[in-house]
């Protein structure tokens, strides 16, 4: 498929994902003599350090996740398609997506992408039905509705050990993701929820936090680690460290200690947020390419963000494994800007052989606890308590996309952080049973394209 604005003999630039990395790379190339075609599979750009607060009600879907389209719409040399990309042929300079019944493959002289990563379960990937991750909107309102469908069946229930379970939440990653979802489930069962309730008393919910690691926010270390946790206590949270879990159930985990002992934690609502595994499109790359591909998925990309061979085709954001960057929101936006450069640089007859290698700037890192508490750490300084909170709502505000999103959040945090109650409350029985429907149906589609493509074959 072409361009529809495409002018012959332009440049074509291929980028596939509308995360912070193929966001950025795309806006980079705004006054660039190029066609782009930015492929995604969601028709949104998600701000994904802000899924937490959709999951525990605090924000909208609409605050965090813009449209591409809308956010792209003056830019007149993108068109965004929206497709789940099945194949990249580097050889041919194709990319083949799906809608659907509907095939499209775009050509392109340069690529970019930038597909992100997914939850990892490390080999158990049967715990996701009963331990949803928080990757994408569909994640958070799903775990929206288990949070607080919990209270609800604990509400109607009359057997002690039963409400008990309902009642008790176990979040398994004390990663900056945890450490925000522990909390918030927290101050959701002591604050908003206070008085809510005639049966049940949601004070009385248990919220822990489990992790393999002997520490909370183990990449932060020392002081903000302590904080956090001696935090995250105050609020009420119990936490297990040093904690593996083995099996995870509809009723509940086993976690086991590190001598080995196991023991069962009875829990109706658990989260998962313990780790990553990048887009499969990764191993095709390294395939094509000879490219190193870790355990987590990621591409050993060259210094300047290439591949082997192609100095035309950028990996770039969580994709890609490079001085062991972290998989942050900055290293994916920097990533989409650096290759956006190259790219320009290359249309005004730079050769790839002379480009400077890409150099990540670490303007540092933070996670909230609770209201008016976060950790945060810029080089060596570390903040943590109510001025990091400070820091942590500015910094936050001014990466959303979009003046709307930016006024609305403001308003939604001035609800919930001034005062008990949180505006996006509302929750679906669609929202916490449609996975299962959705996943049945990919499933029976991806043995009949596999199925019809061997016959033609
Ligand atoms: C819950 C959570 C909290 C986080 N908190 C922070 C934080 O506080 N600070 C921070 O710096 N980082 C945080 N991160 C990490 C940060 O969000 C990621 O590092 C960043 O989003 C990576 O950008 P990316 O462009 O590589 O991937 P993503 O932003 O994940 O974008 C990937 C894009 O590719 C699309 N896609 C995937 N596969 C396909 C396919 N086959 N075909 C077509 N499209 C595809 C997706 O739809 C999406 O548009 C957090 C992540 C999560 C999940």
């Amino acid at each position: 498929m072409s361009n529809p604005s495409a002018r012959p003999g332009r440049h074509r630039v291929v980028v596939i994902g509308s995360g912070f990395g193929g966001l950025f790379a795309t806006q980079a190339l705004k006054r660039a003599d190029v066609d782009i075609t930015l492929v995604a599979r969601t028709t949104h750009h998600l701000f994904q350090p802000l899924l937490y607060q959709v999951a525990t009600g605090i924000l909208s879907v609409g605050d965090i996740a813009p449209a591409t389209r809308m956010v792209l719409r003056k830019q007149k040399n993108v068109e965004v398609l929206l497709g789940d990309v099945e194949s990249i042929d580097l050889a041919a300079g194709k990319v083949t997506s799906r809608l659907l019944e509907r095939e499209t493959v775009t050509e392109f002289d340069s690529l970019i992408v930038a597909a992100g990563a997914g939850q990892s379960y490390f080999g158990n990937d049967h715990f996701a039905e009963f331990a949803p991750g928080m990757k994408t909107i569909d994640d958070a309102l799903e775990l929206r509705g288990r949070i607080l469908g919990a209270f609800e069946q604990a509400e109607l229930s009359d057997d002690p050990e039963e409400r008990r379970r309902l009642l008790t939440f176990v979040v398994v990653g004390a990663g900056p993701t945890g450490v925000e979802m522990a909390g918030q489930i927290a101050e959701l069962a002591n604050r908003t929820l206070a008085g809510a309730f005639r049966r049940i008393d949601p004070r009385d919910a248990r919220v822990i936090l489990v992790d393999g690691a002997p520490a909370v926010l183990p990449v932060y270390g020392g002081k903000l680690s302590r904080k956090a946790a001696e935090r995250l206590e105050k609020l009420g949270v119990e936490i297990q460290l040093n904690a593996m879990v083995t099996n995870v159930d509809v009723n509940g985990l086993v976690v086991k200690d590190k001598d080995g002992n196991e023991t069962r934690i009875e829990a109706q609502c658990k989260v998962w947020s313990a780790g990553v595994q990048a887009s499969p499109l990764g191993r095709q790359l390294g395939e094509q390419t000879g490219a190193e591909v870790d355990r987590a998925g990621r591409v050993h990309v060259n210094p300047d963000l290439t591949l082997p061979g192609y100095p035309n085709v950028f990996v770039i954001g969580d994709m890609m494994s490079l001085d062991k960057l972290p998989g942050l929101a900055q290293v994916a936006m920097q990533g989409g800007k650096y290759a956006a450069k190259e790219i320009r640089a290359g249309l005004d007859g730079a050769q790839p052989q002379d480009r400077q290698p890409f150099k990540y700037f670490d303007k540092g890192s933070m996670a909230t606890i609770s209201r008016h508490s976060a950790v945060a750490k810029v080089g060596k300084l570390e903040i943590s308590g109510f001025i990091g909170w400070i820091m942590w709502l500015v910094i936050h505000l001014m990466y959303l996309i979009g003046f709307r999103s930016r006024l609305s959040t403001v308003i939604s945090w001035t609800v919930s952080f001034l005062g008990r109650g949180r505006a996006q409350m509302a929750s679906t029985e669609q929202q916490v049973f449609a996975r299962n429907a959705i996943d049945v149906l990919q499933e029976q589609n991806r043995t009949r394209h596999a199925t019809e493509s061997r016959e033609a074959g």
